[in-house]
């Protein structure tokens, strides 16, 4: 099944979360009765606003929509990383407040009952309560990852298994684990929080404001997206095309199947931290959406990983302040099409500016 990916732009997470449950027509695909389970990532304690955790104000509002669609069986669930209290990260990632506004539960997966699976002939054991949930509801955060690259839908389902497992995944080199616990727990639909989610950790600490959430009933579909959103190829996260072939989705997507519901905002003022300040160097934007903006920090920041990446190289142009103007150099994004070089899209993802970026600097 093709099923969109549909993008809301903005800053209000509550209004981007309905708007989007509701062009997806969610409320019909829930069944009647159904306990409603809500998994965000909640990796580690602290604020969304550092790029690791989802943002409680998308999750509450998820809550709206499906406590105005008549749902009373809802769950807030997960098991934090090995090491970092779920406790701790319901209190201080702000979801005991929002669970006592809404009188929904909470549920530490760390304690939960869990049930041996049999995929492609490998055992993996999955929490009990994640797994029998009526409707399941992925909020993973849109971000950077150490190890595996990039995490959204597919790792965030991770936090779904108890501490030893997920020990264990890493013993094993995280891909084929994940893509194994995406055949055998499939989320009904994922709604990713892309507001601001790290350059490169998963524990936060270099957000990059992208003001954007997205929404796909295909997991592993919205993962192949967000691949591309952040500037890597799919040779650099397996895990992804190792899903599809264990029949968890579709890595196959095109212009088409992306279905924003409206324009990107332009570029908040906010503090960078050093590394993305060193990024930030070789940009000059001017009134840039952070769609486009954040797309080309990413991009920088996977060339100089793989160290394509010129220590000078003349100002990036973004932003629309640039429209109408005729200049030399390199221009990312429909506004910036007067320049010399320069690449279409609105935004671009971050793995098109890569490739036109590297194209450009060998040229050069
Ligand atoms: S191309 Fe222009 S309007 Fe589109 S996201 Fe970039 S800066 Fe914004």
């Amino acid at each position: 099944m093709n099923y969109p990916i549909w993008v809301r732009y903005g800053r209000d997470a509550r209004e981007m979360a309905a708007d989007l449950l509701a062009a997806a027509q969610v409320e019909r695909r829930i069944p009647a009765g159904a306990s409603v389970a809500i998994k965000p990532n909640l990796v580690v304690p602290g604020p969304a606003s550092l790029g690791a955790v989802t943002h409680p104000e998308l999750v509450e509002g998820a809550l709206r929509y499906l406590i105005d669609c008549g749902v009373t069986d809802i769950t807030i669930m997960e098991g934090s990383w090995v090491g970092a209290s779920t406790r701790q990260a319901f209190r201080d990632c702000g979801y005991d407040e929002l669970a006592r506004r809404y009188d929904v539960r909470l549920l530490d997966l760390k304690g939960d009952e869990t049930v041996q699976v049999t995929v492609d002939g490998e055992t993996i054991w999955v929490c009990r309560s994640a797994l029998e949930a009526g409707y399941l509801i992925n909020m993973p955060v849109i971000k950077g990852h150490c190890q595996t690259r990039m995490t959204c839908a597919l790792k965030n389902l991770k936090g779904c298994i108890p501490d030893r497992e997920k020990r264990r995944f890493h013993a094993l080199g995280l891909q084929r684990p994940i893509a194994l616990l995406a055949a055998a727990l499939r989320p009904s639909v994922t709604l990713a929080d892309g507001l601001c989610g790290d350059l490169e950790f998963e524990e936060g600490g270099n957000p990059v404001a992208m003001d954007r959430a997205a929404l796909c009933f295909d997991p592993v579909r919205l993962d192949s997206w967000v691949c591309a959103l952040l500037g890597f190829s799919p040779e650099d996260v397996p895990y992804i095309s190792m899903a599809e072939a264990l029949g968890a989705g579709s890595t196959y997507f095109e212009p088409a199947d992306i279905v924003p519901l409206n324009e990107p905002p332009s570029l908040p003022q906010a503090s960078p931290s050093r590394r993305i300040e060193e990024l930030a160097r070789h940009i000059d934007a001017r009134q840039a959406c952070s769609a486009c903006y954040g797309s080309l920090l990413h991009a920088l920041s996977r060339m100089r990983e793989a160290g394509t990446l010129p220590r000078v190289t003349g100002s990036i142009r973004v932003g629309q302040g640039y429209r109408g103007q005729q200049l030399r150099g390199i221009g990312i994004g429909r506004c910036a099409a007067g320049c010399e070089r320069r690449l279409p899209g609105c935004p671009p993802t971050a793995r098109a500016i890569r490739e036109f970026l590297e194209d450009a600097f060998r040229d050069s």
